[in-house]
């Protein structure tokens, strides 16, 4: 405990990870977490979020004085609706202005958020930010591992630090070590200088998991072993790969006790050794109808389908009936579970009601450039009130809201339709309406990474080359902002073929 002088430090988190490619504009109903001022403590409470480890570690402290400004978290999804977006920040900057003066602000953010011709969030907001408060005070931030981070960033923040783990289970830690970070800045016995150093490189999201001995993980050993007295952190960020952005690219960020040259050494060895393993982050995918004949000769159940293309964490609509068709057509005997989002068959299987037969056109409602909805007559087996809870993950004890949600069946397959598309951690949604995923045979996960929570010792997993705004083949994506060449577009992601 320290509290020879109190320290007056705001607390503020606006998160939001975007993709350039994805149709869904997110305004205050889709910030499924918002509140202002001391309401802002009700909302963290007990969860372990990013921003609850800040906290946690600039109480732990004992002489810091916490000012909640505003927390709005709103998830993935395309770009932040601008009207929201600048009113967001607006009332960010009035709090501060408010109640400042302000010896330090702790901010959790994601580090990718875009709105309509905002392509960096986060750093015009700190450069607000900085211009509301002045130079002295310190300005410490937590980010997502997928933050797209930008000079604008570092010139105006004095501590950034990066999530270390992919499928995210760090993020209160994260958030810890920002806030540890801020309190030595504060007690002056850190003088931090931050560096980085981008690179023209985008990490398809599938391979850049730091389980095992994969790639990133390899990234991560190296960075820790890159800390030490002199270095106090360092990040690798791979960036939200679908940003469709010149600007976006993987970032290595080293902070150093005050010098610069070490900063600047240390992020340049982090960048060269992530650029040194970019091969290793290609994974291939499969023709979907190779990925279901190799689930079903698996020996361990479930075998996991990866629907990388349609992931709502990634900011897809969730509304793809890709997989769903093709396991009609090669596996509708065998015990199937998948998802899909569409409010408007939800609502027409409501009406019909359980355990009556219901035609309908499901899927690609939302974003119909992929795609075609698919006719199918279904016995509606379950309807659902579409509300669950984190387990884990950057939610983690939120409670996440699918609205109303049914569960259709069709010879052995179940699938869960739900009125809103939710981020997946793990199996929450399935089990929410009563799809236990051990009883299936096979399970298909809308996201690039996450379904690996989901595995057992054994379980077989297989990427499917879909195609959707969170394509994991980047090559094949529309780009029209990034003229440079970049890894890998100018590479084919090995791909037997793309739908
Ligand atoms: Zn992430």
């Amino acid at each position: 405990m320290n509290t020879s002088e109190i320290k007056r430090v705001a607390v503020v988190s606006f998160e939001f990870e975007g993709n350039s490619f994805s149709p869904k504009v997110c305004g205050r109903p889709e910030f499924g977490l918002y509140a202002e001022g001391e309401a802002i403590w009700d909302l963290i409470d007990g969860n372990p979020l990013a921003i609850s480890g800040g906290v946690d570690a600039l109480k732990a402290d004992g002489g810091i004085k916490l000012i909640p400004i505003l927390l709005a978290h709103g998830g993935s999804g395309g770009t932040v609706e601008p009207h929201f977006y600048r009113e967001t920040v607006d009332a960010i900057l009035k709090g501060i202005r408010e109640q400042g003066p302000f010896d330090g602000l702790y901010l959790a953010l994601h580090g990718a958020m875009i709105s309509p011709g905002v392509t960096d969030g986060e750093g015009q907001l700190l450069e607000a930010i900085r211009s509301v408060v002045g130079s002295m005070p310190i300005i410490a931030c937590s980010l997502d591992l997928h933050a797209n981070v930008t000079p604008k960033m570092v010139q105006a923040a004095n501590i950034l630090v990066g999530y270390e783990n992919y499928p995210h289970d760090d993020v209160y830690t994260t958030g810890q070590r920002a806030g540890d970070l801020l309190v030595r800045t504060l007690r002056g016995t850190l003088s931090p200088v931050m560096r980085m150093v981008r690179l023209d490189m985008l990490v398809p999201v599938p391979g850049g998991s730091t389980l095992g001995n994969a790639p990133l993980a390899k990234l991560k050993a190296f960075a820790r072993g890159c800390e030490n007295d002199g270095v106090v952190s360092t990040s690798y960020f791979t960036c939200q790969p679908w940003l469709d952005d010149d600007a976006a690219g993987n970032v290595a960020l080293a902070i150093a006790h005050d010098s610069e040259a070490l900063a600047e050494r240390t992020a340049r060895v982090i960048a060269d050794k992530l650029w040194a393993l970019r091969d290793e982050f290609v994974l291939p995918l499969l023709p979907v109808q190779d990925a279901i004949e190799k689930a079903i000769q698996a020996h361990v159940k479930p075998a996991v389908l990866a629907d990388t293309g349609d992931s709502v964490g990634a900011g897809s609509t969730g509304d793809s009936a890709y997989v769903l068709a093709a396991l009609l057509t090669h596996a509708s005997d065998i015990k199937c579970a998948v998802s899909m989002v569409d409010p408007d068959a939800v609502a027409k299987a409501i009406e019909s009601g359980v355990g009556t037969e219901v035609e309908l056109a499901l899927g690609f409602s939302a974003d119909p450039r992929h795609g075609a909805p698919l006719k199918l007559r279904a016995k509606v087996c379950n309807v659902h009130n579409g509300k669950f809870t984190y387990a884990a993950g950057p939610a983690a004890g939120v409670q996440g809201d699918m609205g109303p949600t049914v569960v259709l069946g069709i010879q052995g397959i179940r699938i869960l339709v739900a009125s809103k598309g939710t981020y997946e951690y793990a199996d929450e949604q399935f089990r929410a309406v009563g799809i236990n995923p051990d009883d299936f045979a096979i399970v298909v996960l809308k996201n690039g990474m996450n379904f690996r929570n989901l595995l057992k010792d054994g379980s077989s997993w297989y990427l499917v080359d879909s195609a959707g705004s969170s394509s994991a083949n980047l090559a094949t994506l529309r780009w029209q902002h990034r003229p440079s060449p970049f890894w890998p577009r100018d590479i084919e992601v090995k791909s037997l073929s793309q739908p």
